[in-house]
């Protein structure tokens, strides 16, 4: 399966520095593309959600839940470790680019860039509700691809490669606000909402990181997570 990694990385950090032309040439290698593929939904399996324990489990991946559930993660899927992005950062990319990124906001099958399939955040439980697993703990929370928390069963969590990945990346949180201000403010409530709520996240992170850490020597340093970098 293709990373889309690099492509979307080389469009936001662009799109950020304010050149549109280098941002979208970053994408050529994927624009324009659709997903066709179908696989069998996890969720479509699920009854709707009618139990009060059901309408917790969702209310638990709130925005700021998420947010907090992928930057601890390093916005790396537990499960296959592929880098991913928000949903929020693919959806500035359509909002931005629309005809290199599709997207359709109810998820219209053969309307979709890939993308949204393969490399975008989702909170998943690690044990469900169902089995034991609790729906609210942050524990219990972990960073899924799109494509895995689609496909995953229920079965067992050991099953499952388990562990964030050392990976040195943050979801393109730290471009995110800036490339959002170059693309025009697009979804002023949407974006504002998620970039506040990411930008949060990491914030936290990082002053737990320091206040955590003792120095011993300087050759420990590059044992720190990188620091975001900051944006106007
Ligand atoms: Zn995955």
């Amino acid at each position: 399966m293709t990373d889309y990694a690099g492509p979307l990385q080389g469009a936001i950090v662009a799109l950020a520095a304010g050149d549109r032309g280098t941002a979208k040439a970053a994408l050529d290698p994927i624009a324009g593309q659709i997903w066709t593929d179908r696989f069998k939904m996890r969720s479509s399996a699920q009854p709707a959600s009618t139990t009060p324990l059901e309408r917790a489990a969702k209310r638990s991946f709130s925005i700021a839940r998420s947010a907090n559930t992928f930057t601890r993660d390093h916005f790396c899927c537990v499960y296959c470790e592929k880098r991913v992005v928000a949903r929020a950062v693919a959806v500035l990319l359509h909002d931005a680019f629309p005809e290199a990124i599709p997207y359709n906001q109810r998820y219209k099958h053969g309307s979709m860039h890939p993308l949204f399939w393969t490399n975008v955040a989702e909170a998943d439980h690690l044990v469900p509700g169902a089995g034991g697993g609790s729906w609210l703990e942050l524990s219990n929370h972990v960073t899924a691809c799109s494509h895995c928390n689609a496909v995953k069963s229920d079965a067992p969590a050991e099953k499952w490669r388990i562990g964030p990945s050392a990976h040195a990346w943050d979801g393109l949180v730290s471009h995110y606000r800036a490339a959002w201000d170059h693309a025009g403010r697009p979804r002023e409530k949407y974006h504002g909402s998620w970039i506040r709520a990411l930008e949060r996240a990491a914030a936290a992170r990082v002053s737990n990181v320091a206040s955590s850490w003792t120095p011993v020597s300087a050759h420990h340093s590059d044992q720190l997570p990188p620091m975001p970098e900051q944006s106007e």
